[in-house]
């Protein structure tokens, strides 16, 4: 299992699923993609990317950035309905997950209170709908995925995109690794280096509770209260 996002020059579907690909090592039972243009795109389903993509073909999404996964059920059987990226009632709002949220039940049952309606059974479909919450009080993508992180407990590593906001993606982490890939002009968020290796070796390390945000122009990470992080990028080499 594992995340990947990229905001890059060319068209973002196919680079999504390489980069995803290099994952697979971690264990999967389904894929997913999400890219934004003038609207947000998503495809997903069970079972390895090669019958995937041959099914649904993941790749015939516009924009040149987005979202993607390979799951590995925690929390709802391996189904396409529960296939990431989940969405918010809306479908204004994406988001992949690596992790457990431990209190999901909680919060989905008071969202449900609330009036947001669910379509999946995962644990990680309460994320995007918390995050529509805090994005309809008035609040920015950035700023309301900080709030959503205040909500949940357990493990996670996150990239969220928003229709709203398509400029940049967030990434967020807790006790599930993200790097951050440093390329020219494309800039990439994963589970793990080999991801983004054919594009840039030059990585950064999130730490737990740490943010990124991913723009045309380049990464900025913060910290939990949104301070502004003064981080290390490193070369990997690699033969
Ligand atoms: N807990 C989430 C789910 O079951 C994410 C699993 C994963 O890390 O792949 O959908």
């Amino acid at each position: 299992c594992g995340i990947v996002a990229c905001i890059i020059k060319d068209e973002a579907s196919t680079v999504l699923l390489e980069c995803v690909r290099r994952l697979e090592y971690r264990g999967y039972d389904s894929v997913g993609i999400a890219t934004l243009s003038e609207d947000l795109y998503i495809k997903k389903g069970e079972g390895k990317i090669d019958e995937v993509q041959e099914k649904i073909v993941l790749t015939d999404i516009p924009g040149n950035m987005g979202i993607a996964q390979v799951r590995w059920a925690t929390h709802g059987l391996p189904t396409g309905k529960n296939a990431h990226p989940h969405t918010d009632c809306q479908k204004r709002i994406a988001v992949v997950h690596n992790g457990i949220i431990e209190n999901y039940k909680e919060i989905k049952n008071s969202l449900i209170d609330e009036g947001h309606i669910f379509v999946s059974d995962t644990d990680t479909e309460v994320i995007p709908h918390l995050i529509e919450k805090y994005m309809d009080m008035g609040n920015g993508l950035e700023v309301a995925t900080r709030m959503t992180t205040k909500d949940i407990k357990g493990s996670y590593a996150i990239a969220a995109i928003s229709a709203d906001e398509p400029d940049k993606i967030i990434g967020v982490r807790k006790e599930s690794p993200l790097i951050v890939g440093v390329g020219e002009k494309e800039f990439f968020i994963a589970s793990d280096v080999p991801a983004v290796l054919d594009h840039t070796n030059k990585i950064i390390y999130l730490n737990d509770n740490e943010m990124v945000i991913l723009t045309a122009d380049g990464v900025i990470v913060k910290d939990d209260e949104g301070k502004v992080l003064e981080k290390e990028i490193e070369t990997i080499e690699w033969t």
